[in-house]
């Protein structure tokens, strides 16, 4: 554990907040505006170079300018896809993964250590939630991927931010709710509410709560099923809210946001994947402002469930499509460096404990 722990963590503070820091400090309230961008770019203390230097060297002394620091990186050959492996400051890893589009630099956030949520696919769940992230370990991520990026000698920032790591976002609703508040700011990483993708398994207070929030990202919802029978086989979650709930929710956000909801749904064979229950998801989903996107399952080995081969992945898409659904297959990025999420992190878990 890190001496750091008991420091202030000034990364996740509005500037407001930070003004009222400084200001216990003797500073005057243009300064905050300054550290909040130094902050967001990533400058040590040390570096914040239109500060005086007795106030960096009392900010370096008190403070912790990034609560999250890169623990490893692994490269794909075929693509440039990073998969990052982070520490917080108590020790705990979380991992990320960077994607380089055409279209610009993504980069996928987790939201806790762990997942409490129990999807029975899902290996982030596997061994629980330690705890949520605070909004400064959120953009904390975003900066070390920057810091990544610009090592690598690219001009291009993080562009875009996916919520889909380890975690549920609705579980730690207050500090994602900050988290994107604070990233579209200007003078930090400004990054709007069209960029931001948020994925949930679907719990629906949070959802509508959500929609009167005006963050109107996208939200993904994780479906997975054609109907409640086989959500709760594979969602637990599924058992506290129906379906019908579930769309309803996203109904509410449609109409609040004016933005299309896309439905995650991980082809499970044996379970979830045949073409009658694409004909019956398209029943559910009729007349609603969405898209579709079908993940072919990272088989989980220790849940015993197994991806689909290709034509089941066709077959259900054709399916779909003949619905008049809007519908994608899920672009398999870095696949040569561990696929779902979660994967990553558990390696480096059992690879660093003590042996027996
Ligand atoms: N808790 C949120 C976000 C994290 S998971 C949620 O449930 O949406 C991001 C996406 O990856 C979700 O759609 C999740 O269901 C999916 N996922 C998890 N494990 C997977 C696996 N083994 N194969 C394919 N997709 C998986």
């Amino acid at each position: 554990m890190s001496e750091n722990v008991e420091k202030r963590q000034l990364l996740g503070m509005t500037p407001q907040e930070l003004g009222e820091y400084l200001r216990e400090l003797g500073q005057p309230a243009f300064r905050a505006k300054q550290v909040f961008a130094w902050l967001h770019q990533g400058v040590p203390f040390e570096g914040m170079s239109n500060l005086p230097k007795t106030l960096r060297q009392m900010l370096a002394d008190a403070c912790v300018d990034n609560p999250v620091a890169v623990l490893s990186t692994v490269q794909s050959k075929i693509d440039g896809t990073v998969k990052l492996l982070y520490r917080l400051l108590d020790g705990h890893v979380v991992e990320g993964v960077l994607m380089r589009y055409k279209y610009g630099n993504t980069l996928c956030l987790s939201t806790q250590v762990g997942c409490r949520m129990g999807c029975a696919f899902c290996a982030s769940t596997l061994d629980g939630c330690a705890r949520s992230l605070t909004p400064g370990e959120m953009l904390g991520q975003i900066v070390c991927a920057n810091g990544l990026l610009e090592s690598q000698g690219e001009g291009q920032r993080v562009g875009n931010i996916v919520l889909m790591g380890s975690g549920e976002p609705f579980d730690n609703y207050d500090n994602v709710v900050k988290f994107l508040r604070i990233l579209r700011m200007e003078g930090g990483l400004c990054i709007g509410m069209r960029s931001v993708s948020l994925s949930t398994c679907g719990l629906v207070p949070q959802m509508r709560r959500f929609a009167e929030e005006d963050l109107p990202v996208t939200l993904s919802l994780s479906l997975h099923a054609p109907n409640d029978e086989v959500r709760r086989r594979l969602m637990p979650v599924a058992k506290a809210y129906p379906m019908d709930e579930v769309l309803a929710a996203c109904r509410y956000y449609i109409e609040k946001t004016g933005r299309r909801v896309i439905f995650e749904y991980a082809l499970v064979h044996g379970v979830n994947a045949a073409p009658e229950q694409a004909a019956e998801l398209a029943g559910r989903l009729r007349g609603m402002q969405c898209h579709v996107n079908l993940i072919p399952l990272n088989s989980v080995p220790e849940r015993g469930l197994t991806g689909v081969s290709e034509r089941e992945v066709d077959a259900f898409k054709r399916a779909l499509e003949q619905k008049n659904i809007s519908v994608t297959r899920r672009r398999e990025m870095g696949d040569d460096i561990e696929g779902a999420c979660g994967q990553l992190r558990r390696r480096y878990m059992r690879e660093s404990e003590p042996q027996a």
